[in-house]
């Protein structure tokens, strides 16, 4: 492509609102443009990008005999009124009327669609596994949309759906899809982690679900992850323990000591010369089901903090959330000073699995400016449960004990989920197993957020110039700009252009009439991998042109005749 007469342009400035790498260099790129909040066209260079991308994928998903089709984006609303979704989906999913007054919504994810594809095409359980995916775009109006392409609210998703007779079949594909995505990524040059995930309220215990996380110092989320390598988790699923952290146990009474003022957990401990893990915090949180609302009790070591995820799903709750002050003064609890002991009202109570139950702590004495000493949950609290709540956090240790944990970033461009029967029971699809009984299917479901993974390949490959693209999803692979003004340099220049592309190099062509210094910013600014220059001195001194290489800033000067051979050596070893 010839700058001249293409719509690129860079830019000096940014909206303040592009808070991360990838934001603000796809913005003074001029890869992207704002259309509305959460809406971005992707322009010709960034497209060329996503179809990289995309096409990478594809390639993948093929070599395991996924079939590609293409779902409509728009979905009548009946579709989710059988599932059940209409109404649990939220405000996430644009939903609006058509002319007849029919209920119709733009995807945010296609379950429904695809199973209803499946019910009406296939019969048998002979043309399973099956497999389909499709390269479409998703709406969600996300709470937040931000970081650009990262949490866009219009944004491109790669989504798979299998079906099968048996979870041994949807474990087997499964396996293939997971391998298929880390071909995918590695060859998009990214670097990422396969972590467990949390599987909510979308699967059963035994369904397994994983997220690819790209590592970047931006992420949203937290990878909790051993050193060997042997164990890696999203911190919302994560399941560790604590290791070498003493307890008292020496069994004295429960005493109440005065805390005046003393309403968190660093000041008691303090005052009173505890460890914090030495003491409990206590949590009200409310437990909310439809019209229904429980108020718990949550004990927790005092440096702990509560995984909210994992007590909706221990509770299996619709929403958990901490109940505000107001309640909590109606209810006779004192904010700061709430324990175990002495409860005013009923309520369940539970500890974290973390808790030695046979130790002494300090807690509220449920009654302001003063704490217990010695609490000990077996002996003081008559019922309560026991689960594992915590947040993971760096130090501790995996399950097993043999290895320390750490924790890091990622950005989550992947996200690979076994359903289960939950889409073909609710929406009445079966199959005649090989004994002619009727079953419903299993399901597992598969997505890339193909735009989120340009962001995320950004995120990770730039610096203080500007993009430093993995080759694999270059926009292109060279940049040759001309310097110099004359027509006969720039004839020479275009026959070089032209015999770069008929050597199938992908090329960009700066033809603009501009100074080296505002062409060589551009380019470093876009980061495609080489930059081949043409300098009416050199050249016309000793026939040379110059490349330079994007990553490592190494510079050659090569003779005209060998332009083609030295790009394709330097393309073919990055
Ligand atoms: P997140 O937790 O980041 O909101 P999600 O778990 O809701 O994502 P999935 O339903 O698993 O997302 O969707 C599959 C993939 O689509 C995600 O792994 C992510 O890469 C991408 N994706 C999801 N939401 C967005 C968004 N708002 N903008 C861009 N990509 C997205
Ligand atoms: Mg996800």
């Amino acid at each position: 492509m010839k700058l001249s007469k293409s719509v690129w342009q860079t830019y000096k400035e940014i909206p303040n609102e592009a808070e991360i790498p990838s934001h603000q260099l796809m913005l003074r790129a001029g890869l992207i443009h704002k259309l509305g909040s959460g809406l971005y066209t992707y322009m010709p260079l960034a497209y060329r990008t996503i179809r990289k991308i995309e096409q990478i994928v594809r390639e993948e998903l093929d070599k395991i005999e996924a079939q590609e089709l293409l779902m409509t984006v728009v979905t009548p609303g009946e579709l989710w009124q059988e599932s059940g979704r209409w109404e649990k989906m939220g405000s996430l999913m644009l939903k609006f009327q058509d002319k007849a007054d029919r209920d119709l919504c733009i995807s945010p994810t296609n379950e429904e669609a695809i199973t209803d594809v499946f019910r009406k095409s296939v019969k048998s359980y002979k043309q399973l596994p099956m497999t389909l995916y499709q390269i479409n775009t998703k709406f969600r109006d996300e709470i937040r949309p931000r970081f650009g392409l990262m949490r866009a609210r219009e944004f491109t998703m790669k989504d798979a759906y299998s079906f099968h007779m048996d979870k041994a079949c949807l474990d087997q594909v499964y396996d293939d899809i997971y391998q298929a995505y880390v071909n995918s990524f590695e060859r998009m040059g990214l670097k990422f982690s396969v972590v467990e995930a949390d599987a909510g309220d979308m699967g059963s215990k035994e369904s397994k679900t994983h997220e690819f996380q790209v590592t970047a110092e931006t992420g949203e989320d937290i990878i909790i992850f051993s050193e060997n390598g042997g164990y890696a988790a999203n911190v919302e699923k994560a399941e560790t323990i604590r290791k070498g952290i003493s307890f008292n146990k020496d069994g004295g009474e429960l005493k109440e000591v005065a805390t005046p003022h003393m309403a968190t957990i660093k000041d008691v401990c303090e005052y009173l010369k505890k460890d914090q893990h030495q003491s409990i915090k206590s949590l009200v949180y409310s437990i909310i089901n439809g019209e229904d609302e429980e108020v718990v009790l949550l004990q927790i070591l005092g440096d702990d903090e509560l995984n909210e995820l994992k007590l909706k799903n221990y509770l299996g709750a619709e929403e958990v959330a901490p109940t505000p002050e107001h309640k909590l003064a109606k209810m006779g609890l004192p904010k700061g000073f709430i324990g175990a002991v002495n409860l005013p009202l009923e309520m369940r109570v539970f500890f974290d699995k973390a808790v030695e139950l046979d130790a002494s702590y300090v807690t509220g004495a449920m009654k302001v400016d003063a704490h217990f000493e010695n609490f000990c949950p077996k002996r003081d609290v008559k019922e309560f449960d026991v689960f594992d709540m915590r947040l993971a956090k760096k130090g501790d240790y995996t399950l097993d004990g043999a290895h320390i944990v750490d924790e890091k970033k990622g950005i989550e461009v992947g996200h690979i989920f076994q359903l289960g029967d939950k889409y073909t029971k609710s929406m009445n699809v079966t199959i005649l197993d090989n004994n002619g009984k009727a079953q419903n299917p299993l399901m597992g479901c598969y997505g890339i957020g193909i735009t989120r993974v340009m962001a995320a390949a950004i995120e990770q490959n730039h610096d203080e110039s500007g993009i430093i693209w993995p080759k694999a999803i270059a926009p292109y692979h060279v940049y040759f700009a001309l310097i110099g003004k004359s027509e006969e340099i720039k004839e020479e220049a275009t026959k070089i252009y032209k015999s770069l592309q008929e050597a199938g190099i992908e090329v960009l062509f700066d033809d603009r009439k501009a100074g080296p210094g505002f062409k060589f910013k551009d380019s470093d600014l876009l980061g495609l991998p080489i930059r081949l220059v043409l300098g009416e001195r050199d050249f016309k001194e000793n026939g040379q042109l110059e490349i330079v290489t994007r990553k490592t800033n190494e510079k050659q000067f090569v003779d005209k005749s060998e332009v083609i051979s030295k790009l394709k050596e330097i393309l073919e070893k990055l």
